[in-house]
């Protein structure tokens, strides 16, 4: 299996003075490891912490949380691609599933972000999944592959292959009910099949990571990446904590 992607999502938790002491207690439990990357999108606001505080770690990514479509201008609270990759930022997450539910995102805003971050050298982690009521009508697998096509045809076919795939069940999300493995597993079948058909080659699209995300602990870590298809995790409340953190970080 290729190297897995572990990333946490901090959501709006954590400012800079709570930053600088996560990374402390994480870095000193956490040596650089050549068999996984791990990734922390933070808030904006404690962005620069990290990036001070990974220093002398470049094994460690760091991402944003959300850019706004455009790359400046009159847009007030919002933070752009270039600015975030000013700010140390390699990676931002596009459509988590807090951006199109709670702040109303249509689909067409993740394509243009997924354009602009790839602009300034930002790489976007596109997140896609169903709500409880879609799975409960079989939607999943229309409404994943409706979300890829919809965040990505912005993007050159050889672009598309540098990005990565999170896959979050909406009724997952911050719930404590987690996909089974199998569950993951058959979806990510259908996102690699669905990026088979947006990439150049199958060979470009079989490069893509997965993740999945999910109320994903250091309980049910091991087993969701043991599954099949299944090539990185994408982490929220468990990854708040430093030792909690480093223990998923260390699957
Ligand atoms: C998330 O916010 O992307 C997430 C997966 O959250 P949690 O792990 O808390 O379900």
């Amino acid at each position: 299996m290729r190297r897995p992607v572990i990333a946490a999502n901090w959501k709006m938790n954590h400012g800079p003075t709570e930053a600088r002491a996560f990374m402390a207690a994480f870095l000193a439990s956490y040596s650089p490891r050549q068999d996984r990357t791990v990734a922390i999108f933070p808030p904006a606001l404690s962005l620069t912490t990290i990036r001070d505080a990974l220093a002398a770690r470049r094994d460690v990514l760091l991402g944003v949380q959300n850019i706004h479509g455009a790359a400046k201008g009159a847009f007030t609270g919002e933070n752009s691609a270039p600015m975030a990759r000013d700010a140390g930022a390699t990676l931002v997450l596009v459509g988590q599933s807090a951006r199109r539910r709670v702040f109303g995102e249509p689909d067409e805003s993740t394509a243009k972000k997924c354009a602009l971050a790839l602009q300034y050298s930002v790489t976007p982690m596109l997140c896609v999944g169903e709500r409880i009521e879609q799975r409960d009508r079989h939607e999943t697998e229309d409404v994943v592959v409706r979300q890829l096509r919809a965040g990505l045809p912005l993007l050159s076919k050889k672009a598309i292959a540098s990005v990565l795939i999170a896959y979050e069940p909406v009724w997952a999300i911050g719930t404590g009910r987690t996909a089974t493995p199998a569950d993951a597993s058959a979806v990510h079948d259908v996102i690699r099949r669905e990026l088979k058909s947006l990439c150049a080659s199958s060979d470009a699209a079989a490069e893509i990571p997965i993740l999945y995300g999910g109320s994903v602990t250091r309980d049910n870590a091991k087993s969701l990446l043991a599954a099949p298809g299944v090539e990185g995790l994408l982490v929220g409340g468990a990854s708040l904590d430093a030792a909690s953190w480093s223990a998923i970080a260390c699957t």
